[in-house]
């Protein structure tokens, strides 16, 4: 599937040579292949970037969905069996400026600037600086630019792909400055933020509407899957939910429309009227959001919605060999581990292991809903006899351990770094069984895999910084 092109047999060429000749005419030669390396580059940049961005996936996460989709959906997982298999495959070191773990907005920026910045903070540097995110510089450049996310749209890494602000958390001003910036697709959740206090759902303090701005600047709102696969304009605002869309397992399909639908209907708006190419960002953060949850049952469903859209790039891709596509994420989230365990805690007994395997995945697969939801359903004060009906109901064959009902009952987080106290513990029931265990309810440090495919994509291969990332994605737009 991967384009033949210059580039690789420029790289294959440096390898051979420096395989075979001596030392001193390896090192003069190299240095000539990695100057005809850059030419080749700046000879042909892709004219459209699709980035595929899968919030909280590392390499578990994917090694996870390979296996779950072909065990239980019987079906390649394109992420892992063609772009990490056909197409440049590196590493990126994750850590912000001001720790060692980070979050999304510190990932995010660092991966659109090519600067380090301090968690929570979007693309504005430590000494206070506002450096050009991906989105600005392709814009300049005269492409189109898109953002689709199973978030708000205002979540950290559509708002650091694209704008600034000292923290994440000012909704109502992001979204002031999607309406400046315009970016031609805007999809996901976060209406709540477009629309006043007093209309249902909105929460802005300003009284304005902002669909209704950008439904002045020639944009066609959509508002529901139906509306979205028949939108026509070359201009998209979609907002599909008032804050986060749902999970899979709760999704319904009418009102929210899948991350591939959205990826589809995104590179058809884009590709009218773009004689400068496009830029596109896809995130799915309902990885990272099952992560936090210790959910491996919507994380599996996540990985498998984000991999369908991965396949739509993939075609788009295919027919428009001019077109690169990267496949990423920005960070770990939950110390994800399947492992072995013991079935209980009677004897260390190796007769008392089990290994988790095919059966304990049919089990997540049977599973009917999230663990976000059980605790929205459950609230602060959980009743013992509404836990055992929603896990009888929507996790069958599971048993809930005493000690673990005991603690959602009395909402005790069990460790310092579990702070989702009926999810995390949910969680446990479910790894406690299967074998699907978690490290924390936060992020952790696993430096996350890039895979690309098409025109630069040899640029990513390797091990790097995530400020690589962003550098490599400025000077691809650039063309230099
Ligand atoms: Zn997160």
């Amino acid at each position: 599937m991967r384009q033949p092109n210059l580039t690789s047999n420029l790289i294959a060429l440096a390898t051979k040579v420096l395989a075979t000749a001596f030392a001193g005419v390896a090192l003069a030669l190299a240095g000539n292949a990695l100057i005809g390396l850059s030419a080749a580059l700046a000879a042909q940049p892709p004219k459209n970037i699709i980035i595929m961005f899968a919030d909280g996936a590392a390499p578990t996460q994917w090694d996870f969905g390979r296996y779950s989709s072909k065990v239980l959906r019987q079906q390649p997982f394109v992420t892992t069996d063609v772009v990490f298999k056909e197409g440049a495959v590196g590493l990126l070191i994750t850590t912000p400026n001001d720790a060692y773990a980070t979050d999304s907005a510190a990932a995010g920026s660092a991966m659109s600037t090519g600067f380090k910045v301090n968690i929570g903070a979007l693309s504005v540097t430590p000494d206070g600086r506002s450096v050009p995110t991906v989105m600005e510089v392709a814009k300049a450049k005269g492409k189109r630019v898109g953002m689709v996310t199973t978030a708000t749209v205002y979540d950290a890494t559509p708002a650091a792909f694209s704008m600034h602000a000292k923290s994440r958390r000012d909704y109502q001003a992001l979204v002031d400055q999607f309406l400046a910036l315009e970016p031609d697709v805007l999809m996901g959740g976060g209406a709540d933020y477009f629309l006043p206090e007093g209309i249902a759902g909105g929460k802005r303090k300003d009284g304005k509407d902002i669909i209704a701005a950008f439904r002045a600047k020639g944009y066609q709102i959509v508002r529901n899957t139906a509306e979205l696969n028949a939108a026509t304009g070359a201009k998209l605002l979609g907002l599909f939910a008032d804050e986060d869309m749902d999970f899979e397992l709760d999704r319904d399909p009418a009102a929210e429309p899948t991350t591939a639908e959205m990826a589809t209907a995104a590179l058809k708006a884009l590709s009218k009227a773009s004689p400068n190419g496009f830029v596109l960002l896809v995130e799915n953060e309902n990885i990272d959001t099952a992560g936090h949850a210790n959910d491996a049952a919507s994380l599996m469903r996540a990985l498998w919605a984000f991999d369908d859209a991965v396949k739509v790039a993939l075609d788009f891709q295919r027919r428009n060999p001019d077109t690169l596509v990267i496949v990423t994420g920005d960070h770990e989230a939950g110390g994800f581990s399947p492992t072995y365990a013991l079935r209980d805690l009677s004897t260390l007994s190796s007769k008392n292991r089990f290994y988790t395997g095919d059966e304990h995945l049919r089990m997540l697969g049977r599973i009917t809903m999230s663990l976000n939801s059980v605790n929205e359903k459950l609230g602060r004060k959980p009743s013992g006899e509404m836990l055992d009906e929603l896990v009888a109901r929507h996790f069958p064959g599971f048993r809930l351990d005493p000690d673990l009902r005991e603690s959602i009952l009395k909402q005790q987080p069990r460790e310092r770094n579990f702070s989702y106290v009926t999810q995390n513990l949910l969680g446990r029931m479910v790894a406690r069984q299967t074998g699907y265990y978690w490290g924390t309810s936060g992020h952790t440090t696993q430096p996350v895999l890039i895979g690309a495919i098409g025109p630069g994509a040899e640029l990513f291969r390797g091990y790097q910084d995530n400020t690589d990332f962003g550098k490599h994605l400025h000077r691809l737009i650039q063309g230099n």
